[in-house]
């Protein structure tokens, strides 16, 4: 049987990871994972169970006994649909800081790890190449002007663009500077700038950076 490939592509919020990760997959015939939508669902748990955001172990626990299911474009959480829940804004932040606490990393990187042991994957997130897969074949980090990806996700929300670059940016910063996995470059990935190019034009660039790594 043929070792799994694993396509990691990480980078900052509004970058165009979910956009380009969820075609790619679907044109490699591949797994498509959003961990976002991991560290989401469980946020989401925590703040409908009450768990206060800084109760480390409580965290930990919820992460460790979610249920997240991916079945097509949904995303579910101990059996229930979350999807639409998962992305209102007082989720992002929470997710952003849930993403923080050690114990959660651990329980949703041994659950990443699972899936892209049985399966070839497109997983897209913040610490992909650097700390999940390090091993992966394909790195990708995908950036762009902190305008430009603020302009995407306030098109995708209707909240306005100043409201949502603020947002975004104080999670960058806690994405960043957080001891366990920050949001950091892999040496050996590759760097591709989307602000001033279309969905189809990033994946031609993704698609070439593929065939010449497996073509090794
Ligand atoms: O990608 P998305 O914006 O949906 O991710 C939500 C939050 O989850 C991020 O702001 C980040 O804090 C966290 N996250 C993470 N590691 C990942 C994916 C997401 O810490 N691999």
């Amino acid at each position: 049987m043929c070792k799994p490939i694993i396509i990691a592509i990480d980078g900052p919020a509004g970058a165009g990871k979910s956009t380009i990760a969820r075609s790619l997959a679907g044109k490699l015939g591949f797994t498509y994972i959003d961990t976002g939508a991991m560290y989401r669902a469980v946020a989401l748990w925590a703040l409908r169970a009450g768990v206060d955001l800084s109760n480390m172990l409580g965290l930990e626990r919820l992460a460790q006994e979610a249920r997240i299911e991916f079945s097509g474009d949904r995303v579910l959480l101990n059996g229930g649909d979350v999807t639409a829940a998962i992305r209102e804004p007082q989720v992002s932040e929470a997710a952003s800081k849930v993403s923080a606490v050690p114990g959660v990393r651990r329980a949703m990187r041994d659950e990443q790890r699972r899936i892209g042991l049985k399966n070839s994957v497109v997983m897209e997130g913040r610490d992909i190449g650097t700390v999940v897969f390090p091993d992966a074949q394909i790195k990708i980090y995908l950036d762009a002007d902190p305008g430009i990806r603020a302009g995407r996700r306030a098109k995708e929300t209707g909240a306005s663009v100043g409201q949502v670059a603020r947002e975004i940016a104080e999670r960058d910063h806690r994405d960043r500077s957080r001891a366990e996995a920050p949001l950091t470059q892999a040496p050996d990935a590759e760097y591709l700038d989307s602000s001033g190019l279309s969905p189809e034009a990033v994946e031609e660039a993704i698609l070439k950076i593929v065939r010449q790594r497996t073509s090794n």
